[in-house]
């Protein structure tokens, strides 16, 4: 689950690291109120939303009076904010963060992830802050400095002074880069999250270490033991779709074709992707049911599918080990009987109860196309998807 770059500063700053002085704000007269409030000359006004990239998209903008400030978010609020983050629809602004502005010497990369090679946290950082990482790793590739956190004894205070020597940090300032670094570094392991990132973290002019910008994301299967972090989620942020699935317990992804896919595991539903492209269709997403899927979880998985409007055939395939074929072809009639469906739909059932499940879809006398293998299924789905649109079908399920 990723957060708002104005609650990340507030978790951080939990942890000791330095941000700007800051109020939230959801309308153009509270923002220029909460200037006021806060003094100053200058402010910096962003949009809050879940990407990055908002400065080159007009979604971060210094103001120097309440009028410009009133001006920004007039332009910001509503508005479906295109970074190269957000893909092309864009995420909407119905947040507004107020900084007072902050002078700038220098301008630092700081990210936290997790490396799969080493398995360790690992910190990313590079004096060429301000860029994307993306960009730095293309076009300054040497600038970039690595430190490996070892597990068993946690991010070492002298790790952190390295990695401030290494970035040119004066002498006077190594001090708050390891405050910085390690207060990061708490936040990512204690809240159980999978990336922190401050582009830029910013030097002063009047010598202080700040975090200018933060990102953070937090392992989804880790919130429920951090209620204080799952409570800061914004749906508003997030694929409808996606929103809509999670809030029934169903892990869904979002993609951009027109072949839905109902599967169970991750690793079968990559496979299900594949074989859908190689046979020249392209998936709009994928629905995992998960293991031991009850006949209704099957069907609200369905409908769930169906309910988006790019879906035009529907995949299942199912390699039942945990679950049981015949549940999902249950789940599959009761979905079908209860929601009109003008789309194809073809069905794969391999494993336990396959037989029975296949004389429930025989019996049920609805016009569900049948597969035995994966590569058939993906064959057929494409190829219904493929003669309805020829046909001139309108394919929209309607419920
Ligand atoms: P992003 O584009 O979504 O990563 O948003 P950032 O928060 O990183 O802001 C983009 C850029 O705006 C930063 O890299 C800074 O150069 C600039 N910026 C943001 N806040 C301030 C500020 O307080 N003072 C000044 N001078 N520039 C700022
Ligand atoms: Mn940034």
């Amino acid at each position: 689950m990723d957060i708002h770059e104005y609650q990340a500063k507030e978790v951080l700053a939990g942890f000791g690291v330095t941000v700007p002085e800051g109020a939230l704000a959801y309308s153009p007269e509270q923002a220029a109120y909460r200037a006021r409030e806060m003094g100053g000359e200058r402010w910096v006004v962003k949009a809050q939303v879940h990407a990055g990239g908002r400065g080159k998209a007009g979604g971060v903008k210094v103001c120097a009076s309440d009028v410009e400030i009133g001006e920004a978010c007039e332009d910001m609020f509503g508005m479906k904010l295109v970074t190269h983050q957000t893909g092309p629809d864009g995420k909407g602004v119905y947040r507004v963060y107020v900084e007072a502005a902050v002078p700038i010497a220098r301008e630092i990369y700081l990210g936290f992830v997790l490396d799969r090679t080493t398995q360790r946290i690992m910190i990313v950082a590079s004096a060429e802050g301000g860029m994307e990482i993306e960009e730095i790793s293309a076009e300054k590739p040497e600038s970039i400095v690595r430190a490996v956190v070892e597990p068993a004894v946690g991010l070492r205070d002298f790790q952190c002074r390295q990695m401030a020597f290494k970035l040119g940090v004066e002498p006077a300032l190594v001090q708050q880069m390891v405050r910085t670094l390690q207060g990061c570094y708490r936040a990512f392991t204690e809240l159980d999250a999978t990336m922190v990132e401050i582009n830029p973290l910013v030097i002063t002019e009047d010598s202080r270490v700040i975090a200018l910008d933060a990102k953070m994301t937090f392992d989804d299967n880790a919130l429920f033991r951090h209620p204080q972090i799952a409570e800061l989620r914004d749906k508003s942020q997030e694929d409808p779709r996606e929103a809509r699935a999670a809030d029934r317990g169903l892990n869904y992804i979002g993609l951009d074709g027109n072949i839905g896919c109902i599967v169970n595991g991750a690793g079968l539903a990559m496979a299900t992707m594949d074989t859908i492209k190689m046979a020249g269709g392209e998936p709009a997403n994928f629905l995992d049911i998960g293991g031991g899927a009850t006949p209704e979880r099957v069907a609200k998985a369905f409908r769930l599918v169906l309910s988006d409007k790019n879906v035009q055939a529907v995949l299942v395939n199912i390699f039942a080990g945990i679950n049981r074929c015949d549940w999902v072809a249950e789940g599959v009639v009761q979905a079908l009987r209860d929601v009109k469906v003008d789309v194809p739909v073809i069905v794969r059932l391999a494993g336990t109860n396959v037989d029975e499940g296949q004389k429930i879809l025989a019996k049920s006398g609805l016009p569900i196309i049948r597969a035995n293998t994966l590569s058939q299924a993906a064959e057929r789905a494409v190829g219904a998807w493929k003669n309805d649109l020829s046909q001139g079908v309108t394919m929209r399920a309607v419920s």
